[in-house]
């Protein structure tokens, strides 16, 4: 990293008085594993208007469904019945009615279940902390795929987990089981984002799935399958989910083995915080109670508006955002094409936010941000924050996410031009 991108991430001193106490040796073991992401630090900064940036895997703020959300608040709000609910406590589960929407649409999406078998949470990102809580103690293993979503680790880091990333080949090709889990905590707990992942924007195919849940009983795993942009699919046809089949192989959800992680963020708004939990009752049971604990319950008011907004018109509004975010890719995917050197490649989503990129090995993603922010005002997110193990530092992230068409073109071009003086450096 460059010096004077190196200055932007170092925190200015300041001066420490002699009564200052001694924190670091206070705080508790496990947050010797919670540490700041240098990358995230470094995104943060990358606010500047002539900085075209494909960092930011966030949704485009034009697509927000801004008045639907209006209406629901002004029409909650003025009804004397709904408003004393909606600005009071509720309870843990999650409100009713959000939760049979949920079931019910999950059931036609092939995982037939009931609001019994869903907990609303404050995003997905939070049920991976509660999953943790519930399921990791200290030296646990977690299965992880190569490269794997960083909030995960995030997640799971405070349960101080040992991570154990599949190697890219494993379910499609198979893999020794037995080497892989020697010296480590039997049952590990396995997180993966079947559709569209962040960082990758790859899919599992249906034999993969299969092959996952195939060796979740041979390893006894349990399993926590983020859908998070599951309804983002803007080509191709769509494959059942992992806790779909698991449900059809195990007779009824309350037997299987999966959980099931959606969320409201990518396709209403991150900020209402909604996101749900899926999976056996028994685990279910448990979840509410470590949801009481940590925050009580999802804000009732936000779960109202959802609830109004995802029954009307929800589909119509998916359609325009898969319409919106595949046009983006398409280009995204054209410039590429059009563009990059030889010995470069990327993946090709059919849906979500993201398109990885494979770089020429010794061509390190950190090194090259530092440069791209310098020489080409362009910037994306470093691979290797992603690998939980094994780092591949020759690998980017990108976003269509956000960047209009011109942007990502402009964009494109000017990584484009400083991959190829990397590569001929
Ligand atoms: N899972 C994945 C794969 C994500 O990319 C994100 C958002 N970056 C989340 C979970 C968390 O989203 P939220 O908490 O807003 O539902």
């Amino acid at each position: 990293m460059s010096s004077s991108v190196r200055t932007l991430i170092t925190p200015m001193t300041t001066q420490t008085s002699e009564r200052a106490q001694d924190w670091a040796g206070r705080f508790s073991e496990r947050m010797s594993r919670v540490r700041a992401s240098e990358i995230r630090e470094l995104l943060k900064l990358l606010d500047q208007p002539d900085i075209l940036s494909f960092a930011g895997g966030i949704p485009d703020p034009g697509l927000f469904p801004a008045q639907e959300i209006q209406k629901g608040y002004d029409a909650i709000l003025a009804d004397p019945v709904l408003s004393r609910q909606a600005l009071q406590y509720s309870v843990s589960e999650g409100y009713l009615p959000l939760r049979q929407w949920i079931a019910e649409r999950m059931t036609r999406d092939g995982m037939p279940c009931g609001p019994d078998n869903i907990m609303l949470t404050a995003g997905s990102q939070q049920a991976l902390d509660l999953i943790g809580k519930l399921f990791l103690t200290k030296g646990d293993t977690v299965m992880v795929a190569r490269p794997t979503y960083l909030g995960a680790l995030q997640a799971f880091n405070g349960y101080e987990p040992a991570y154990l990333d599949l190697p890219e080949t494993a379910l499609s090709q198979g893999v020794d089981e037995a080497a892989l889990m020697a010296g480590r905590a039997p049952r590990p707990l396995g997180y993966f984002v079947p559709d569209f992942a962040n960082p990758t924007g790859v899919s599992l195919t249906l034999a993969e799935r299969e092959a996952l849940l195939a060796m979740a009983d041979r390893l006894d795993m349990t399993l926590v399958e983020d859908a998070a942009y599951r309804e983002l699919r803007f080509a191709g046809e769509a494959t059942p989910t992992v806790l779909g089949l698991d449900i059809t192989r195990s007779g009824g959800i309350d037997n299987a083995r999966t959980l099931f992680l959606g969320t409201l963020s990518k396709t209403l708004s991150p900020a209402l915080r909604i996101g749900w939990v899926c999976g056996p009752k028994a685990v279910i049971e448990k979840l509410v109670l470590l949801k009481q604990g940590a925050d009580l319950h999802v804000s009732t008011i936000n779960q109202m508006v959802a609830h109004r907004a995802v029954t009307e018109g929800y589909d119509q509004h998916l359609h325009r955002l898969r319409g919106a975010y595949g046009a983006k890719a398409r280009v995204m995917l054209a410039a590429l094409e059009r563009t990059m050197p030889k010995g470069v490649t990327w993946s090709h989503p059919e849906g979500g936010m993201f398109v990885w990129i494979d770089l020429p090995e010794g061509i390190d993603g950190a090194a090259l941000l530092a440069r791209a922010i310098e020489e080409e005002r362009v910037a994306f997110v470093p691979g290797a924050p992603f690998f939980a193990e094994n780092q591949t530092p020759n690998a980017i992230r990108l976003s269509y996410s956000l960047p209009t068409d011109a942007q990502i073109e402009e964009g494109v071009q000017r990584l484009a031009r400083l991959i190829g003086k990397a590569i001929n450096a």
